[in-house]
């Protein structure tokens, strides 16, 4: 049985990640984590209390020696919790956005070797696809721009799978875009154009409704070709959260991207 902890337990990725490792043969949770819970309390999402719940993830990994803890927290607390979780040896699987992948090296440098610390911006298969997808098709069509939907809640934009299909696209293209960019943007509307990352415009829509969608936008000489991938439902990202919980202790060190878990050929 592998023994995890969830972070964020109470939130809208972490509830479905609680159920789903809940559901899984092979695994057990252990404990739950979130800063909204009370500290050292029985958790009874059903009106049954199978694990104890924390506030403070330190505590409940000291406290439960568990295999991997999971982490769908906010931008601003992930970094404090890997810090406070890495040196335990545990390992991670972190959907939570907005950490560098040069931040990302210098915090796995806290585990013990054969720690994995493991990161996916999407853990939807489709979304994974969807990126791999962009990357074939930036060597044929240099004019790419990334439009991506989510919901009014959403913390951070652009969205951590905008910017990892930005940098893919960059670095699998041959040559620049010859689109029109900042330059052409009217006075009093800078920002029409959207968010440069890694030479790519991403322009992020937040409306209530979208859970999230992200469309690839890409041009060439007289034809166009777009990527679209839709997530209507957070039950969509589980079997890929499951899958890292599963994998990621096979892979120590830093690994980003659900596509390094999936045969792709
Ligand atoms: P949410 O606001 O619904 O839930 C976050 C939860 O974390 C809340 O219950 C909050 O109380 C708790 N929390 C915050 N800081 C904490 C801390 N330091 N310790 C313990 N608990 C803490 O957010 P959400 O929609 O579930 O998204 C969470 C993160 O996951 C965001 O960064 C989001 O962008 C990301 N996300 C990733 C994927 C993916 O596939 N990788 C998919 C959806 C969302």
């Amino acid at each position: 049985m592998i023994r995890v902890v969830v972070n964020g337990a109470l939130g809208r990725m972490g509830s479905q990640t609680v159920s789903a490792v809940g559901a899984a043969d092979d695994m057990e949770l252990v404990a739950v984590v979130d800063r909204r819970l009370d500290h050292d309390t029985p958790f009874c999402p059903d009106g049954e209390c199978p694990v104890v719940g924390f506030s403070d993830v330190a505590a409940a990994v000291e406290a439960t020696s568990p295999d991997v803890m999971v982490d769908f927290t906010s931008p601003s607390t992930v970094e404090d919790n890997l810090r406070a979780v890495l040196p335990f040896g545990v390992h991670c699987v972190v959907g939570t956005t907005g950490l560098s992948e040069a931040k990302l090296e210098e915090l796995v440098r806290f585990a013990p070797s054969g720690t994995a610390l493991f990161v996916a911006p999407n853990f939807t298969t489709g979304a994974v696809l969807m990126m791999q997808f962009s990357r074939l098709a930036a060597r044929y069509f240099p004019d790419a721009e990334v439009i991506e939907f989510h919901h009014d809640g959403k913390a951070d934009a652009p969205s951590g799978t905008a910017l990892r299909t930005a940098h893919l696209i960059s670095t699998a293209r041959d040559e620049p875009s010859a689109a029109p960019g900042r330059e052409t943007e009217l006075a009093g509307y800078e920002g029409a154009r959207g968010a440069l990352v890694d030479d790519v415009f991403v322009h992020s829509v937040r409306t209530a409704g979208h859970v999230a969608s992200q469309e690839v936008v890409f041009g060439s000489l007289g034809q166009t070709l777009t990527i679209r991938h839709d997530s209507f439902d957070r039950a969509s990202y589980m079997p890929g959260v499951l899958l890292a919980v599963r994998e990621a202790p096979s892979h120590p060190g830093l690994t980003i991207g659900l596509e390094n878990l999936m045969p792709l050929s």
